[in-house]
């Protein structure tokens, strides 16, 4: 007999063909390998390797992000602009991954909501970037564009683009991940070490308040363990994997049939996004990833019409399926308050209901005298603040936020409590791209997150 779980359900090949439908389409934002043969060799071994997660994970991901756009959870989203090959340690991951425990401890217990923990992580290795080319002295070469694609050293030979790093990039995101599942399935993100998270980090006024909060949920836990209380989701957590799908030699390939249903899921990640620079209604980006069953995320900058954005939600999400689409706002601060109403208003009547998230990042980015990229935390905290100004005004809900950020103690943005300036920027700066948040400043943003959400 047939057990019908074993049931293979074949694809239509109308969709498989479409899977590579995005070829024909004008894209954005991709290398020029050097050497078509080695790309898609590179591409048919990884279209050979098992997937990094799996339908029925990515599944219940879309459901909590419906739950979250319909204001009965919230998402946090962090990590790293850009990780690196090299940042793939044991020590660095597992700093990020207490960073983000801690910061949805905070809003969880700050907002009594469920928070859906997702790191952008295991997989954000592709960049897109203003200009295809980099210039130092009367020295050219190709802009960095990821681990994934090239080195960061300004030589011609670690700038040219090398269809190896495909290969490298999946296996860094096999091993990041690995680590991820096993922290937080293992025993360590258990509720009862919420002071053990906080170790190791220098002690800094966000790390006091965040041990006054963990002494709370302590007293908490042991009284619903005295009272005979005992459930999974004190041990452990669910933590979703997300990038931006950008660099389609990696994507395509990653990209499987689910055998229950027959239907295609990008299984390099749980949630992908698609950035504001490749977002074009009729390009290759927004075209493959409405064809893929994952939660998927688009990026609005200020200049985004509402008409755009419908025909994005039609394209997209055109059953109005709950947690299917996630609209990321990075607005910057001065504008949030002007560009984002208009948009939440437009949806009124669409039956649409997109999950809003706030990335106070990238619309607040500023260049110092000294050459540094930065942000003003200042500024950060601005946009969140007019991000739920703006919901609260229009009547929708605000759904989650979307940080770079890091745990460790870099000096890349300016102030927070530490005041971070412009002459620390020169101790700490590491990011190959953006600049991040570093521990102190996320768990301070957290905690003014779960200010704005309890209010
Ligand atoms: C990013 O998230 O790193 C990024 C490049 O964002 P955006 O597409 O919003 O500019
Ligand atoms: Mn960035």
């Amino acid at each position: 007999m047939v057990d019908p779980s074993e049931q293979v359900v074949l694809a239509d090949p109308a969709v498989i063909a479409g899977l590579d439908y995005w070829r024909e389409l004008p894209i954005k934002q991709q290398p020029e390998w050097p050497d078509a043969a080695a790309v898609a060799e590179a591409s048919k071994q990884i279209a050979s390797f098992p997937p990094l997660v799996f339908a029925g994970e990515v599944d219940d991901l879309r459901d909590k992000l419906g739950r979250a756009a319909a204001g009965e959870a919230f998402l946090l989203q962090g990590g790293d602009c850009a990780e690196t090959f090299a940042g793939a340690t044991a020590e660095q991951i597992k700093n990020r991954v207490k960073t983000i425990l801690q910061m949805a401890v905070v809003l969880t217990y700050g907002a009594s909501m469920p928070i859906v923990k997702m790191g952008r992580m295991a997989g954000q290795f592709a960049k897109p970037r203003s200009t295809d080319t980099e210039t130092r002295g009367d020295v050219t070469l190709p802009a960095y564009r990821g681990d994934i694609v090239n080195g960061y050293p300004f030589t011609a030979e670690s700038r040219t683009p090398d269809p190896s790093r495909l290969v490298q990039g999946y296996h860094t995101a096999v091993s990041t991940l690995n680590l991820v599942r096993a922290f937080t399935q293992g025993g360590f993100a258990d509720l009862r070490q919420v002071h053990s998270w906080n170790k190791g980090f220098a002690a800094n006024p966000a790390n006091k308040r965040y041990e006054i909060l963990a002494r709370d949920i302590d007293r908490a836990i042991k009284f619903m363990e005295a009272a005979g209380a005992d459930f999974d989701e004190l041990r452990r957590v669910d933590f979703y994997a997300s990038h931006e799908g950008l660099l389609m030699d990696y994507e395509r390939p990653m990209t499987r049939i689910d055998s229950r249903t027959g239907t295609p899921y990008n299984t390099s990640a749980h949630f992908l996004w698609v950035g504001e620079r490749t977002r074009d209604l009729d390009g290759a980006h927004i075209d493959y990833f409405s064809r893929v069953r994952n939660p998927i995320g688009v990026k609005l900058g200020p200049t985004t019409s509402p008409d755009d954005m419908l025909r994005l939600i039609d394209k997209l999400d055109p059953d109005r399926e709950p947690g299917r689409l996630t609209f990321i706002t990075r607005m910057g601060a001065g504008k949030v308050r002007d560009a984002l109403p208009p948009l939440l208003e437009a949806i009124k009547g669409h039956e649409a209901t997109p999950l809003w998230v706030s990335d106070p990042m990238h619309g607040n980015g500023l260049t110092t005298s000294t050459g540094y990229k930065t942000r003003r935390f200042d500024d950060v905290v601005d946009e969140v603040k007019g991000f739920f100004e703006a919901h609260r005004a229009v009547g929708t809900h605000p759904g989650g936020i979307h940080i770079e950020l890091t745990g460790d103690d870099v000096t890349e943005c300016l102030g927070g409590s530490e005041h971070i300036d412009e002459a620390d920027l020169a101790t700490r700066y590491e990011s190959l791209c953006d600049p991040r948040l570093n521990h102190m400043q996320s768990l301070e943003l957290a905690f003014l997150v779960a200010e704005e959400l309890a209010a």
